[in-house]
């Protein structure tokens, strides 16, 4: 399971490894937390016109990559809090699909890298899901509600979190960076003609691998949890 604040965040930091791990077999759900409203600056759009329209790239990125499921928890975009309510709604998820492993957000902000300062729904959408997989979504005196709604607990296994300053984890993205390159551009209202986002997603994967003998990589904080 990738959790993630945005609908094309996932494409930006993992896709490369979401497309291998569909090729392998595995089970992919997307969870995307906010409804993507704010991200233009086209004033002729609607928020809740941008929110459809985002939807729907991300339901076809989502078949570029061949995941199980995308799903919409619909929360405002740029207000993203690490609530108790979004722990609980991403905690139902990790119940209902049962994942093994979880892809998270960061939730520390990295003042280490330059041009660029982080996103705050981002930071929230990491809390929000390191909250969820433990102690929420294993224990079954937590959000009884969810019991109640016939939710059973579920033990997470391992957890990679992206954009970490310190990663100890590099996967081989280099067969499979096509594919997450075109399930980016599946995002026209946030790439335009994908020119810039095509050398961004290769230059840092390119640079990830640089040392590690791979062509491309992504790179993650590995957690083993017992
Ligand atoms: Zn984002």
């Amino acid at each position: 399971m990738v959790i993630v604040a945005h609908p094309d965040d996932a494409e930006y930091g993992c896709a490369g490894t979401m497309v291998k791990w569909c090729r392998e077999g595995m089970e992919v759900v997307l969870v995307i937390c906010t409804d993507g409203s704010k991200g233009t600056s086209d004033r002729e759009v609607t928020g809740p016109q941008l929110a459809d329209i985002r939807r729907r790239e991300q339901i076809a990125s989502g078949e570029a990559i061949g995941l199980k499921k995308v799903v919409f928890l619909g929360y405002e975009d740029s207000m993203l809090q690490p609530t108790l309510e979004l722990r609980r709604d991403i905690a139902r998820e990790i119940r209902r699909y049962k994942p093994d492993v979880v892809i998270s957000p960061s939730p520390v902000r990295n003042l280490f890298v330059t041009g660029y300062l982080g996103h705050p729904d981002h930071l929230a959408a990491g809390e929000a899901t390191l909250s969820a997989v433990f102690p929420a979504a294993r224990d079954y005196l937590t959000f009884p509600d969810l019991l109640d709604e016939g939710f059973e607990p579920h033990k997470v296994r391992e957890v990679l979190i992206t954009e970490h300053r310190d990663p100890d984890m590099w996967v081989d993205v280099s067969d499979t960076i096509e594919l997450a390159i075109a399930a980016l551009k599946e995002h026209v209202s946030q790439v335009g003609d994908g020119v810039e986002d095509d050398r961004w997603m290769r230059n840092w994967r390119k640079q990830a691998g640089e040392h590690h003998g791979m062509k491309y990589a992504e790179t993650f904080r590995h957690y083993h949890l017992h």
